[in-house]
């Protein structure tokens, strides 16, 4: 019989496996904090469980972790970039960041993505398969236990679009946030998508706390479906009523991602008509400066130009800040490691 991955359960499907067992219900609480709050990735480290049911466990369950490939850290910034090995062999990037507020995990959602944003690492391999909950979670486990300090924020910004892996998504938020596991408070919880409208608005209906980032990078239709395929299938009108709908239903402020291409997005008059768009809409808008990847010639704004689309925001009063860059010297750009590994491996066959 194959075993069963024990960190895809809830408590109480863990505490039905138990009883099947034979076991208490108390028992089923102790494997789950061994679990989800002490990050065990043995049964042997569950001191407090006897040696026989410990036994019991092992020739039923397993304990799936992501298994570390590559880890870099920068000398700039400390930030740390994990590349890990799934079970069938796929491999996944997270990225460990210190910021003043607390330390922050960014996880991947899937393996690949399908999305076809052309300035983005990951969509050049297309979607290799979905990411369960316990590897979603695990990333986190994981980088908190080699590193050895606390994560207190997350953002789903890795490789993969969340909202098309929507359930497993919304599993990993309940129970990353989950009192009985690494209890991470929900308001510290960034989930970043391009924008599928309906999955934003059964979202919304979940009532969570977590911040909605939406990736728009451009400030009108066409310029939009140049950078992204998905604008194809919804109007930026569309992803911003889907907003709306979102901060009424829980109260959220929504952050705009802008990824600022050099010649293309970034004029005057681009930072006029996002402007205009996002008027009188309680957002934040965070302008990132596209991170160039070598397989597409987008190059980076310069400067002058990132500080002045900003202050035309900023006069039309809306809130705006530049994404500080970290990790700049290990690939840290989404997708990198991944693809940079994976080009490795399809060399060397
Ligand atoms: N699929 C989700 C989350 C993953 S990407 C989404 O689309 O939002 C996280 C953010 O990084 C998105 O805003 C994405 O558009 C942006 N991004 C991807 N590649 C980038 C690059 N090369 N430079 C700058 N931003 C990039």
């Amino acid at each position: 019989m194959e075993k069963q991955d024990i960190r895809a359960l809830e408590l109480s499907e863990l505490t039905k496996a138990l009883q099947e067992l034979s076991e208490k219900p108390f028992r089923a609480k102790q494997i789950y904090e061994w679990l989800h709050k002490r990050l065990a990735v043995s049964f042997d480290e569950m001191t407090n469980l006897s040696k026989s049911l410990r036994e019991k466990l092992s020739e039923r369950f397993e304990i799936i972790s992501a298994v570390l490939v590559d880890k870099r850290v920068s000398k700039k910034d400390g930030t740390m970039k994990f590349l890990f090995r799934l079970k069938d062999g796929s491999v996944v990037e997270s990225v460990f960041m210190k910021y003043k507020h607390g330390n922050s995990v960014c996880i991947s959602s899937q393996a690949g993505c399908r999305m076809g944003c052309r300035f983005c690492a990951s969509a050049l391999g297309g979607l290799e398969r979905n990411l369960e909950v316990s590897e979603m979670l695990s990333q986190v486990y994981e980088i908190q236990r080699i590193s050895g300090q606390r994560v207190s924020h997350i953002v789903i910004m890795g490789t993969g679009e969340p909202l098309d892996n929507y359930d497993n998504f919304l599993k990993f938020i309940h129970r990353i946030s989950d009192e009985k596991g690494l209890n991470i408070s929900q308001r510290n919880i960034t989930a970043s998508t391009c924008g599928l409208v309906d999955k934003i608005r059964e979202l919304a209906e979940e009532r969570l706390q977590i911040t909605l980032a939406i990736s728009l990078h451009a400030s009108n239709d066409e310029m939009r479906k140049e950078l992204m395929p998905v604008a194809n299938r919804y109007t930026i009108a569309q992803v911003l009523e889907a907003c709306r709908y979102y901060y009424q239903c829980t109260g959220r402020r929504i952050t705009f991602e802008y990824s600022l291409v050099e010649g293309f997005n970034d004029s005057a008059g681009a930072a006029e008509e996002l402007s205009s768009l996002l008027k009188g809409f309680n957002c934040h808008v965070n302008l990132i400066p596209v991170n160039p990847i070598k397989e597409r010639n987008y190059r980076h704004s310069e400067e002058k130009y990132i500080q002045k689309f900003k202050l035309i925001l900023e006069k039309n009063r809306i809130n705006v800040t530049i994404r500080r860059e970290l990790g700049g010297d290990i690939d840290a750009a989404c997708g990198q490691l991944r693809k940079s590994y994976m080009d490795k491996e399809a060399l060397e066959g």
